[in-house]
C-alpha cells in the first residue's frame, strides 16, 4: 500500500496539521500573505480548535477560500465513539485512505490524557494484543498522530494536559513520525514535553536515538516477562532485541535524559504471574539499577490469544507485594478507561465485524473534520 506523504493528502491539498507555525507562515508568505496570517492559522488550528478554514473567522473570506482550494488542514474522521459512564471516550478516526485508528479520551480529576496511535496495526505481533494479532498497514504520519490529539481536543471542553503514544502500534518502529509529533505537541499545541509518555516494547535502536534526541519525554519498557524465553514466546520482536540489550539501552536513556523509566508487567494468568517471577523482576531491574514504577497491567480478554486468562485478584496482589518487598513502587492499572486503553485495538476489530457492535457503539454518520 502506497504511504501518503507528509504534505500532501489524497487530494494533492498541502496538509497543515503537523507543521510548525514557522512552517505554515512559509507556505503563506509564499502565497503573498503577511507573516501574521501564518501564526493566526497556526493559531486556529492548534489552540482555538478549528476544523475547517470556514472556522478561522477573523481571516478574510477571500483568503480563507484560498486556503481552502490550495491546503487542508488533514485531521481525521470520527467514525464511531464508544463512551463509558465515568467520561472516558474511545474513538475510531479514519484518515483518507480509509484506514482507521483508535485514540482514545481519558479524563482524571487533575488532568485529562489521551491515547495516541503511532501506525495503522503493528509488525510486532504480540501474542496477547488485539492490534499485534492483526496485522500490519502502515505507519501514521506525524499530521496523522497530532491529528488524533486534536479531534479530541476539539471534542472536550477540558484542556487535554497530558499524552501517551500507547495506541495501535509500536511507536520506535515509527521513529521520525513520532519525533515530529512530539515536537508539535509540546511546542505548537503547549503540552509539556514532560506529559507525554511514549511506551515501547524495546526497539533498542530507537530507545537510543529517543535519548538521543533531547526531548525529555517519559519512556514507558514494555517488559511483560523477566526471562527472554518466555518473553520471546509473548512478544516475536523479542528475539530480535534480548533483555540484557533492552535493559543496557534503558540505562543509557536514564543516563541520557535524567528521566526514571515506567516498566509494564502485563499480567496473564498463569503465564508471568508467579511470585517467583516477581522476585525474577525485582531483581533483573535492581541488577541494572534501572529506577522506576512497574505499572502492573491485568490482561484484558482478547478474542484471538486463546489459552490466555486474566490473574486471580491473588496473584496479582502476591506479585505486587514482592515487587514492593525490594523497594520498587508497583501500581495497578485500574478498570475504567485504562482498559479501555490497555486494549486498543479491539474496537477496529468490532468494527470490523459489525454486527458485533457493542449496544453503546453508535455509528456517526457525518465526518467532522474537512
Ligand atoms: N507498542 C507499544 C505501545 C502500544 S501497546 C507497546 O507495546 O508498549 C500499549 C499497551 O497495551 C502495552 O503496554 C501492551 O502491553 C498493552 N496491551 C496490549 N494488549 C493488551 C491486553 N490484551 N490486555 C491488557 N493490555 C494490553
Ligand atoms: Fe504492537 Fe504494542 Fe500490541 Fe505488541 S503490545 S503488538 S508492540 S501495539
Amino acid at each position: 500500500m502506497a504511504e501518503l506523504s507528509e504534505t500532501e493528502s489524497k487530494t494533492g491539498k498541502e496538509i497543515l496539521v503537523g507543521k510548525s507555525t514557522a512552517e505554515i507562515t512559509k507556505l503563506l508568505t509564499d502565497c503573498g500573505q503577511p507573516a501574521y496570517r501564518g501564526q493566526q492559522v497556526a493559531g486556529w488550528i492548534y489552540r482555538r480548535g478549528a476544523v475547517s478554514f470556514g472556522d478561522m473567522t477573523d481571516l478574510p473570506l477571500a483568503l480563507r477560500s484560498e486556503l481552502l482550494e490550495k491546503f487542508t488542514l488533514g485531521l481525521p474522521e470520527l467514525r464511531h465513539r464508544d463512551a463509558a459512564p465515568d467520561g472516558t471516550v474511545k474513538y475510531l478516526l479514519a484518515f483518507p485512505d480509509g484506514l482507521t485508528v483508535e485514540s482514545v479520551y481519558l479524563p482524571y480529576q487533575q488532568r485529562v490524557s489521551v491515547c495516541l496511535s503511532t501506525q495503522v496495526g503493528c509488525p510486532a505481533g504480540c501474542t496477547f494484543c488485539a492490534t499485534g494479532q492483526g496485522g500490519f498497514a502502515r505507519n501514521l504520519t506525524s499530521a496523522e498522530i497530532v491529528g488524533q490529539l486534536l479531534f479530541m481536543q476539539r471534542e472536550s471542553e477540558r484542556r487535554i494536559s497530558h499524552a501517551v503514544y500507547m495506541g495501535m502500534g509500536e511507536p520506535l518502529f515509527n521513529f521520525e513520525n513520532v519525533v515530529a509529533s512530539l515536537k508539535v505537541i509540546g511546542s505548537e499545541v503547549g503540552i509539556s514535553l514532560r506529559n507525554l509518555t511514549v511506551s515501547t516494547v524495546g526497539v533498542v535502536p530507537g530507545i537510543e536515538a529517543l535519548a538521543n534526541s533531547d526531548l525529555p519525554v517519559t519512556l514507558a519498557l514494555s517488559l511483560h516477562a523477566p526471562d527472554d524465553d518466555l518473553r520471546q514466546q509473548l512478544i516475536p520482536t523479542g528475539r530480535k532485541w534480548n533483555i540484557s540489550e533492552i535493559m543496557r539501552a534503558c540505562r543509557y536513556y536514564t543516563r541520557q535524559t535524567r528521566r526514571n523509566l515506567t516498566f509494564e508487567y502485563l499480567l496473564i494468568g498463569g503465564v508471568n504471574d508467579s511470585v517467583e517471577q516477581a522476585r525474577k523482576l525485582a531483581t533483573l531491574l535492581n541488577t541494572w539499577r534501572l529506577p522506576g514504577n512497574v505499572n502492573l497491567i491485568p490482561f484484558n480478554y482478547v478474542e484471538t490469544t486463546s489459552g490466555f486468562k486474566r490473574p486471580t485478584p491473588e496473584a496479582i496482589k502476591l506479585f505486587r507485594e514482592e515487587l514492593e518487598k525490594t523497594g520498587r513502587v508497583a501500581t495497578q492499572r485500574m478498570t475504567r478507561g485504562n482498559v479501555i486503553a490497555a486494549a486498543c485495538g479491539q474496537l477496529r476489530r468490532k468494527a470490523a465485524e459489525v454486527q458485533q457492535f457493542d449496544i453503546r457503539l453508535e455509528p456517526v454518520g457525518s465526518p467532522a473534520a474537512e
